[in-house]
């Protein structure tokens, strides 16, 4: 019999309740009981939910009231020293998550705590908190470990549950060594660690489980010797920590490749491989996989909201069943659907046609046990096999993906459409002359506070209250109070503000055709955050100009040089849904062409300097190092198909941010912007030595202060930084501003700053 299962559940729930809940925990408007007992409620609703689905391995312990990274540290008392002063439970917990800060008060000292880092989950928009470990850091278990308690609970209601911990390899290598610690290596800490988790085993046989799941998804990137060399005997040792536990070890998110050995020797009852992200994996792992191990599926994408096309998928538990016999296979998403949407059903106003296409968490519960029926039962499923077929068979033939007019456009991409008409040292002299800016010029990065008024002024126009022209007059009088702000501080190069857009993307994909939003398609992002990613279904077309009247109306305001900005390709297609029916460097071009159109249509109105936005870029890296080359090579093409169809006097920026560059250098100098603006608040002069080394010879903007904090730099503070950019680059190529968009501040720091920043550029000006 072919068992199906389930790897994580979004914990969020239908209505985002739990983040609601916290979120009214953390304002003081709940207890702690009231929201222990919603969470509990929570979890139960989505174990019922599983249970009704039809899954028959149904994970505990996937939960989380912040992260699930956090709670295994919890679990294993992996808490630094500055938190271990705080009342324990969720004073610590929510401490290490967010931070904390509490007035001194009558016996107790003020409390002032930042958050531990926080760091992308592998290639997903999950942020988990990073485990910071001590040199010779000595590991015990908690006397209540959430996972056990989460196991019993659902026993209490007759649910027998598959509890899910992070394996310890992975657990380490998610981490980093304390500052104090010096540089040691994590993997030392491992004899420690298995003991410990060896402890938690023997507590979960005891409470009466079974099956564990254990993820390792560092099995499916590049590992060094000596870590893939440590699996086995860690395994060993926790395949021995009780004889009535069958342990699961799940991959997930690429290939296993080279790691298949270490994979499918370790002494364990199951394996999972993902064969949504690497199909052709399949084959490798049922010829290698040793002879008593059973093999989970991952075949229903836990990643992206498409149904699931069956009859292919059958084929492949088909194929295993054959080889390994149907009580040796399990079906699975490709990973924990904490990365999928809920549910579909809440989603009123997409097109029946479209949300005919569309599966959510709770809809790919019952493609998992479809799957799963369609080998020892096919007749119980024979009807909902055959309307799957239908639906992909729409999809695939619907007139509303393909557009012929953007298929002949791609089909006629010519070498010509990736470069600019002269090399930067001639388009340099070009724009020189036709903006006249001085050293050391000064821009932001394009947005700027957006207050209380602006997303009320949104939410009145979406709710009928104000009429488009109220809404259009009132974005016409923010526009110029932004111009005349910044003519006032006197920065050399303007922008309209982005006051018109609610996000980066949602604001593009809403003008493009191919587009589809949710109404609550909520993903987790970190903590209690979640974002809601467009959908990209068909053929992308850009029906008319999408900035040029809002960006012409601010240059008409002002006589100094207004910047366009734009979303690229790449940012685009990171922070959306993507359709899985053609390669995502399709997609990736055809906004590419989009953008192209727009950025021409502004050069013809005037403008003269055009922002293209890749904040993504980096992120779109593939786990595995020998995929990167590819990526980057279509990536960065998509990039300039976008930016290059202009004259040499027309500016072209870019802006990077959230993340380490110095690996993608030679990428970075491929997009050949005539200025970048990036992130350098650390002050990373790792990052700066980079554009010195790589001899990067375009202008650049590292960015002079952080604007992820409402504390106002000091222009002694921005001086020194802007020191330490000169003596590394040509002080002719700088440009000053922040380091990224002012959208989450206030005005009045917002003017303090500017005000400072631009003192700052005089004085260099006269000074260099
Ligand atoms: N232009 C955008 C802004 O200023 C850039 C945001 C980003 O880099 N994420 O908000
Ligand atoms: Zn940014």
């Amino acid at each position: 019999m072919v068992y199906s299962s389930n790897l994580g559940f979004p914990r969020v729930g239908a209505n985002r309740e739990l983040k609601k809940l916290i979120e009214s925990y953390w304002a003081g408007k709940v207890t702690q009981e009231a929201l222990l007992q919603g969470a509990k409620e929570i979890r139960v609703g989505h174990w019922k939910l599983q249970q009704e689905k039809g899954i028959d391995h149904i994970p505990s312990g996937d939960f989380s009231l912040y992260d699930h990274i956090l709670d295994n540290s919890i679990t294993f008392g992996v808490i630094p020293q500055k938190y271990q002063h705080l009342a324990p439970g969720l004073e610590t917990y929510f401490a290490m998550g967010r931070g904390l800060q509490k007035p001194a008060v009558e016996g107790a000292a003020k409390i002032d705590v930042p958050a531990m880092e926080m760091k992308k989950w592998f290639d997903t928009n999950y942020h988990y908190i990073v485990p910071e470990f001590q040199k010779g850091q000595q590991f015990t278990l908690a006397k209540s470990a959430k996972v056990v308690n989460e196991f019993l609970e659902a026993k209490e209601l007759g649910i027998h549950t598959r509890p899910v911990i992070v394996g310890p390899i992975s657990y380490l290598l998610l981490g980093k060594t304390a500052k104090d610690s010096g540089d040691f290596d994590k993997l030392s800490l491992l004899p420690s660690l298995v003991s410990a988790y060896e402890q938690l085993l023997q507590r979960l046989a005891e409470a009466g489980a079974t099956w564990v799941q254990v993820d390792e998804p560092f099995l499916s990137l590049d590992l060094t010797e000596q870590a893939k060399s440590s699996f086995k005997g860690v395994y060993e040792t926790l395949s021995k920590a009780s004889s009535s536990l069958k342990l699961l070890v799940a991959t997930y998110f690429s290939q296993v490749g080279d790691n298949t050995d270490v994979l499918t020797s370790l002494p364990v009852a199951a394996i999972h491989v993902d064969l949504v992200r690497a199909p052709q994996q399949l084959d490798t792992v049922l010829e290698k996989i040793n002879s008593t191990q059973i093999l989970s599926l991952g075949l229903v994408n836990g990643r992206n909201i498409w149904k699931t096309n069956l009859a292919k998928a059958l084929e492949s538990v088909q194929k295993a069943v054959s080889k390994l016999g149907g009580d040796r296979v399990i079906v699975a998403p490709s990973c924990s659907l904490l990365h999928s949407p809920h549910s579909i059903e809440g989603e009123k106003k997409i097109e029946p046609e479209i949300l005919d296409w569309l599966s959510f968490a709770v809809e790919k519960l019952r493609e998992v046990t479809i799957l799963a029926k369609a080998v020892d039962d096919a007749g119980s499923v024979k009807a909902e096999l055959e309307a799957n077929s239908k639906s992909i068979q729409a999809r695939a033939t619907s007139p509303r993906i393909h557009n012929p007019v953007v298929q002949d456009r791609l089909k006629n991409i010519t070498p010509e459409m990736f470069k600019r008409n002269s090399p930067f040292p001639e388009r340099r002299q070009s724009q020189e002359k036709k903006l006249g800016l001085p050293k050391f010029a000064t821009t932001t990065v394009g947005s700027f506070p957006q207050t209380k008024e602006v997303r009320l002024a949104r939410s009145k126009v979406r709710k009928g209250d104000w009429s488009q022209e109220e809404y259009d007059s009132f974005i016409k009088s923010e526009i110029e109070k932004t111009v005349r702000f910044q003519e006032d501080i006197g920065l050399d190069v303007l922008v309209h503000g982005e006051s018109e857009r609610n996000d980066m993307v949602e604001y593009f994909g809403e003008n493009l055709d191919g587009y589809v939003f949710t109404q609550n398609g909520w993903v987790a992002s970190y903590g209690t955050r979640c974002v809601k990613p467009p959908i990209i279904f068909g053929d992308i077309h850009r029906p008319k100009p999408m900035t040029v009247d809002v960006i012409k109306y601010a240059q008409s305001l002002t006589q100094k040089p207004m910047k366009g900005m734009l979303t690229g390709p790449i940012t685009c297609l990171q922070w959306s849904f993507v359709r899985d029916d053609q390669p995502r460097q399709d997609t990736a071009f055809q906004l590419a062409l989009a953008i192209r159109d727009e950025v021409q249509d502004l050069e013809k109105a005037g403008i003269p300097v055009i922002q293209i936005d890749e904040p993504a870029i980096r992120e779109g890296l593939p786990l595995r190092q020998n995929e990167w080359k590819q990526y980057l090579q279509w990536a960065v093409d998509a990039f300039l198909l976008s930016s290059v169809g202009v004259e040499d006097s027309t500016q072209i920026h870019t802006h990077m941010c959230y993340s380490d560059f110095n690996d993608i250098f030679p990428s970075i100098k491929r997009m050949d912007a005539d200025v970048i603006t990036i992130e350098n608040s650390k002050s990373d002069l790792k990052l700066l030595s980079a554009f010195e080394t790589h001899s990067y010879t375009n202008w650049i903007g590292p960015g002079l202060y952080d604007i992820h904090s409402p504390r106002v730099p000091s222009v002694e503070e921005m001086e020194a930084r802007l020191g330490d950019i000169v003596k590394l680059l040509p002080n002719e190529l700088v440009w000053v501003n922040p380091d990224c968009g002012l959208k989450t501040r206030g005005w009045v720091e917002t003017e303090a700053a500017l005000k400072n920043l631009v003192a700052v550029a005089r004085a260099a000006r006269k000074q260099y």
